[in-house]
């Protein structure tokens, strides 16, 4: 059996030694995922509900236990982590609601009575990447569970630890054994096992756009139903009608939050011109304040990155780059062990500059002047991303304008917020296909079926 040692990428300590999951366990799990299938479906709604609310108080229960558990895991600061583990309490909370609300509908037909009904897919999988292990997974299990699926989960190879402790926290809840299984392991065996076994019924993605092709492109062998949440490079529109010190103080933790490894990242920062320089001067200062530093210090915002490759990557784009990049500042970081990288704002001369067009997934924000609403509009969208985006403005015309125009899933105005249980969350373009959270995610792990039932005989 193979092992993966994680690493605390703050300390770059060995934290612990995980056996991964190959072919045959994988299969083995599907087995026993199908095998359970007719039970979990089969239980009365109230009492599917009642289990998923047990679920949740269960991780209520041990919030700061998960939350500790992400920071030593995946580096994240204590605060983030404990909203981390928070919200997977609230997402099985909000869809614990969900078995006995899967209404359909009653339309009207000639000769009988037609009705439609939500069935659960089978088996479906959940794949989690290393940059929100616990939220990312709770969005694809609550709703699953409840739309009466049986799930099997893969958390990314670097980060399995609190999703192995969910699992073992949903059997204390009383989920049955077998209905919700996490399977740590490597997205080249679990992963893809998961994209050829036939009684897998859907994959839920969430990482890079390349594998989320493979997956797609894999998938269509069997007909199998994707969910794909992929990268962003999400623009923050900054016009000169906005409170530009709200703006300029919001900016470094729409991107530095998570180290930048956030696919909602604002990392393409869009200033009116007539106003640029009254915001890099703001903005270079409410970015001295950022504290960047031990993730388990109450007061740090700003935390290393998950591993040394993630650096490397990280460097590539700056540092190491073809291209030349000019940096206009940069923030501070510790030295010694761990993966710091300082936050560091550049400054692209074209749209077409690397550090301006790919997604970098680190610390790393580019700021670029605009002339008018059109070019704004233009620059925002001269991107093959489409998952969120900020809107800073007093002009409620043109908040609405704008936020039409831009194409992106999730648009805040003077806000940078992304991200709530109960609104739906996805992307344009290359950051995917399909809606999780919300009140429409059941439709992603149910089939419509139809019956009409005729009253002549
Ligand atoms: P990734 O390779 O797409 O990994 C995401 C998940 O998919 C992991 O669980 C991974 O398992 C699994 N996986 C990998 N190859 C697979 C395959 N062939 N079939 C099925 N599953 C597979 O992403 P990454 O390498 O961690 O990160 C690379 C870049 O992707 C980042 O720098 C960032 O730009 C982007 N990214 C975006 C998001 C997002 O939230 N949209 C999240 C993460 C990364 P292993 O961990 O075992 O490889
Ligand atoms: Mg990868």
């Amino acid at each position: 059996m193979s092992t993966h040692d994680v690493i605390n990428p703050a300390t770059e300590e060995t934290v612990r030694s995980i056996d991964l999951v190959g072919v045959e366990e994988t299969d083995e799990a599907v087995a026993r995922a199908v095998e359970v299938g007719p039970q979990w479906r089969g239980l009365a709604p109230a009492d599917r509900g009642r289990l998923l609310r047990r679920f949740s108080a269960v991780v209520d229960d041990h919030l700061e236990e998960l939350a500790l558990l992400e920071v030593e895991n995946a580096g994240h600061t204590i605060g983030n982590a404990r909203w981390e583990a928070g919200n997977v309490r609230d997402v099985l909370a909000y869809y614990s609601a969900a078995p006995e609300r899967l209404f359909g509908k009653q339309i009207p037909v000639a000769g009988g009575l037609d009705v439609t009904f939500k069935e659960p897919l089978g088996v479906v999988s959940v794949i989690v990447p290393w940059n929100f292990p616990m939220p990312i997974a709770g969005w694809g299990f609550a709703p699953a569970l409840a739309a009466g699926n049986t799930v099997l989960l893969k958390p990314a190879e670097l980060t399995p630890l609190t999703a192995m402790r969910l699992g073992e926290l949903a059997l204390e809840a009383g989920i049955p054994e077998g209905v919700f299984t996490v399977l740590p392991g490597k997205g080249s065996v679990v992963g893809e096992r998961f994209v050829t076994h036939p009684d897998v019924r859907k994959v839920c993605f969430t990482g890079s756009t390349a594998v989320g092709q493979g997956i797609m492109r894999k998938a269509a062998d069997q007909l199998k139903r994707v969910t794909l949440e992929l990268g962003g490079k999400s623009a923050n529109i900054v016009f000169d009608d906005s409170d530009l010190d709200a703006a300029a103080a919001a900016a470094p933790m729409s991107f530095l939050d998570n180290a930048g490894q956030d696919c909602c990242a604002r990392t393409r920062i869009l200033v009116q011109r007539n106003v640029f320089d009254a915001f890099m001067e703001r903005f270079e200062a409410a970015m001295r304040d950022v504290r960047v530093g031990d993730p388990g210090d109450e007061a740090t915002q700003m935390g290393p990155l998950v591993s040394a490759g993630q650096r490397e990557t990280v460097r590539g784009f700056v540092e190491n780059s073809d291209e030349t990049v000019d940096v206009a500042f940069r923030g501070s970081a510790p030295e010694g062990d761990g993966y710091w990288y300082p936050p560091t704002v550049v400054l692209p001369t074209s749209t077409k500059d690397r550090v301006w067009q790919d997604e970098i997934f680190g610390p790393v924000v580019g700021v670029m002047p605009f002339d008018d609403e059109a070019d704004a509009i233009a620059k925002a969208n001269d991107t093959a991303y489409g998952l969120s985006g900020s809107i800073w403005t007093r002009d409620v015309g043109r908040a609405i304008r704008v936020s039409r125009a831009v194409e992106a899933g999730n648009l805040s105005v003077n806000s940078h917020s992304s991200v709530r249980y109960s609104t739906p969350f996805g992307g344009f373009k290359a950051s995917g296909i399909g809606r999780e959270l919300g009140p429409d995610a059941l439709d992603a792990f149910t089939e419509v079926k139809n019956v009409f039932i005729s009253t002549d005989n």
